[in-house]
């Protein structure tokens, strides 16, 4: 990476979220993926406790397992909008929490945690000895209010390894690029991480990441209203389904309804959508037990494609209405 990339990804960073980013503690890698599992390699000795989102991204709890640490789950809540709960945060915390993960919006849920809650929060992990890691990928993907960052609280930028990276917001996820502003303790051990094994980002990747974060920004502003579209479509037609809840997002590109309603496990009826109706989605367990009973729908697809899977779902469900209510083995 040279120079410029680093001043210009230091200024996105610090001017999207009103703080002292300065290039010296930029770090450019190959997504955002690799920087998350670099940063839980780098802080983490076996033993050391981590606590992250649940439901969340999968990656989280299988990084720590590989760093010899311990998952901590913490619950989002879908009556809280996907959100934790401030004293199950305070409970978890303890001398033996190296780090806690923190994803707003958050993949699967969507949920967007909010400036109130992230400033308790910071306040809660501010009293101990935790890294954070906020991870923001879904940052622009929003529906409403720009989301807060942990990392705007003030003393979190010396504790944070803020994450975000092309993937979401242009739409380059194959282009494998991700960038962090890390606490100074950070930079060298990350920077060793990253040059013993990846070497660094290719060279016209950087270049492509410039033009993105430098270009003009209306086709991010055109691409998060049709995701609004495709969101509105989506959740409306999933709460016209029997048995079936969902909640508006407020971020991200996934609907996470609850089917808690339908007297199938949601792994099976994941299972049998794919196979007996053609319509791909998740179980919500994929992303921790706390997803149980969920779904996550991704709506990074087309109208006419969404409409077709709602229909395909509503005939699959009609279909086998009396099974359904009785038992499915
Ligand atoms: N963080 C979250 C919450 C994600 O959902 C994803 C991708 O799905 C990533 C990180 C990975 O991003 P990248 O493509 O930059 O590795």
């Amino acid at each position: 990476m040279c120079s410029s990339d680093l001043e210009v990804v230091a200024h996105e960073l610090a001017s999207s979220r009103g703080i002292d980013v300065t290039p010296d503690r930029v770090l450019i890698a190959n997504g955002a993926k690799l920087l998350l599992f670099l940063t839980i390699l780098a802080v983490c000795d076996p033993g050391d406790e981590v606590i992250y989102p649940d439901p969340g991204f999968p990656i989280y709890e299988s990084a720590i397992r590989w760093a010899g640490a311990v998952p901590v789950p913490l619950t989002l809540h879908d009556e809280l909008g996907f959100s934790f709960a401030l004293e199950e945060l305070g409970e978890r915390l303890g001398e033996r929490t190296k780090l806690v993960i923190i994803n707003s919006p958050n993949n699967p849920t969507g949920g967007v945690v909010s400036a109130e809650d992230l400033g308790a929060a910071a306040e809660l992990i501010l009293a101990g000895q935790a890294w954070v890691l906020s991870d923001e990928v879904y940052r622009r993907i929003v529906y409403g209010r720009e989301p807060a960052s942990i990392a705007s609280v003030p003393g979190m930028l010396e504790r944070c390894v803020l994450l975000d990276g092309l993937s979401k917001t242009y739409a380059m996820t194959g282009w494998r690029c991700g960038y962090a502003a890390v606490p100074t303790p950070l930079v060298d051990p990350l920077t060793r991480l990253i040059t013993n094994s990846v070497s660094c980002v290719p060279g016209f990747v950087q270049s492509a990441g410039i033009a993105a974060l430098t270009g003009p920004q209306d086709c991010v502003v055109a691409m998060v209203e049709e995701f609004r579209r495709r969101r509105d479509l989506v959740v409306a037609g999933l709460n016209a389904l029997p048995g079936i809840s969902c909640r508006a997002p407020l971020g991200a590109f996934y609907a996470f309804p609850d089917v808690s309603g339908l007297p199938i496990p949601s792994k099976q009826l994941a299972d049998r959508l794919l196979e007996d109706a053609g319509v791909a989605l998740l179980a919500g367990e994929g992303f921790g037990a706390r997803g149980e009973q969920h779904l996550r729908i991704s709506y990074a697809n087309s109208s006419a494609q969404i409409e077709l899977a709602l229909e395909r779902m509503r005939e699959f469900l009609e279909a086998r209405g009396v099974e359904l209510r009785g038992r499915v083995s």
